[in-house]
């Protein structure tokens, strides 16, 4: 079930933006409940220097960077820390914190985000 498609509508000059491409591999997928292929695999080189979901340029990234989790300051975007990889479900195109020896972490997209903030008003949205 492709809910999101795939991502190649927009232009993705991957080495400006510090993708490292990484082979395919399997995880498990905690939206679709399985273990899926994922085949867009990368690692990040580098801190992001401009929020992926919403365009925003971060004039300070290391500010951003000195959290735990980094945030786009405007849209609330996960942001990938250097040196981890990261990969798209080919179910379902949620994207994920890939790391040895334990379970991928969900890095929401936006409208993941909408529906898990939704769900902390009212549950019966879904
Ligand atoms: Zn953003
Ligand atoms: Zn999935």
């Amino acid at each position: 079930m492709a809910l999101f498609g795939r991502r190649d509508a927009k232009p993705d000059p991957a080495g400006e933006r510090g993708e490292f491409p990484l082979p395919p591999r399997k995880a498990w997928c905690g939206c679709c409940a399985k273990d899926q292929s994922l085949t867009k695999v990368w690692r990040r080189n580098g801190m992001m220097r401009r929020c992926p979901c919403c365009g925003l340029e971060f004039e300070k990234p290391a500010e951003l960077y000195a959290r735990v989790q980094p945030v786009c300051p405007k849209c609330d975007e996960p942001l990938e820390q250097p040196g981890f990889d990261y990969g798209f479900c080919d179910g379902c195109g949620s994207k994920y914190e890939l790391s040895e020896g334990a379970k991928p972490g969900l890095m929401p997209n936006l409208a993941q985000r909408r529906e898990r903030d939704q769900h902390g008003k009212s549950r019966s949205v879904l």
